[in-house]
């Protein structure tokens, strides 16, 4: 059974219809890398798999399990209580602009949701979170406020938080873009390290080095569809339409 599995979903925003029938699985291990020019509906995407939008049709199932409810006439619905809540177990996301909260200092950050969300002790929670900054190499900066660190670091706390509350699966929605060239390193440094240890993500990226090097799958999108995919070597060495080869090339 697959991790993740999106099947024929739709998503429109008033007219424009952003989604149009994808289909996908995410296997446990897996690492999957969307790419796609900015407009196709990566991050829409992201944001339906993750219920931060409702959907127009189709189903996402974590594990089997819907996330969704059907109408009579089939219009999807998310289930509710604690159902809703189990399912927001399973993932974790990233955002592109860190999204910490600015006033809590680092290792705040990271275990305010396991204290007040998981119910763990402080000591568990601060135990958990200290564990994490050290693999994001960010001990020093337990008490030091977002404010104070570099987008690189504020990006690798906010891996952090993601990863306290122990998903089956890590989004990561351009984790690198607002960074500088110099700052994008130390965060792909951190997502390749989570990848060997065979931590199941899928990232919306600009950086096809690093989708060729990370990613098991690779999925090209464009105007909401999943216009071609397959493995690094198949999209990146071999782009079977032409739309492919103009977009990868154009990061050439
Ligand atoms: P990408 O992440 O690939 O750049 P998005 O998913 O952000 O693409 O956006 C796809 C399309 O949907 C764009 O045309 C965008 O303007 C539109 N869109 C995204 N979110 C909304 C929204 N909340 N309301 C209206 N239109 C939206
Ligand atoms: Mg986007």
């Amino acid at each position: 059974m697959s991790l993740l599995e999106i099947r024929q979903l739709k998503k429109s925003f008033g007219d424009l219809q952003v989604i149009k029938n994808i289909s996908l699985k995410v296997e446990q291990g897996e690492v999957v890398a969307i790419i796609g020019p900015s407009g196709s509906g990566k991050s829409t995407l992201l944001r339906c798999a993750t219920m931060l939008e409702s959907i127009d049709a189709g189903d996402i199932l974590y594990l089997g399990e819907s996330a969704f409810n059907s109408d009579k006439d089939g219009t999807p619905h998310k289930v509710t209580g604690a159902e809703l809540k189990k399912i927001r177990s399973y993932f974790g996301l990233v955002f592109q602009d860190f999204n910490l909260f600015p006033h809590f200092s680092v290792i705040k950050n990271v275990t305010d949701a396991l204290i007040h969300t998981q119910n763990k002790s402080k000591e568990e929670a601060y135990d958990i979170g200290r564990k994490l900054l050290a693999k994001m190499g960010l001990s020093e900066k337990e008490n030091a406020y977002p404010f104070q660190l570099s987008g690189g670091q504020q990006q690798r706390v906010s891996i952090a938080r993601a990863l306290a509350l122990n998903p089956k699966v890590l989004f990561f929605d351009e984790p690198t873009s607002a960074l500088d060239p110099e700052l994008t390193s130390e965060v792909l440094k951190v997502i390749k390290s989570l990848a060997k240890e065979h931590m199941t993500m899928v990232i919306v990226t600009h950086e096809m080095n690093f989708a060729k090097e990370v990613a098991n799958h690779v999925i090209f999108m464009d105007e909401g569809v999943i216009a071609e995919e397959g493995t690094p070597e198949e999209v990146f060495g071999n782009p079977k339409s032409d739309r492919t080869k103009a977009f990868i090339k154009g990061y050439q």
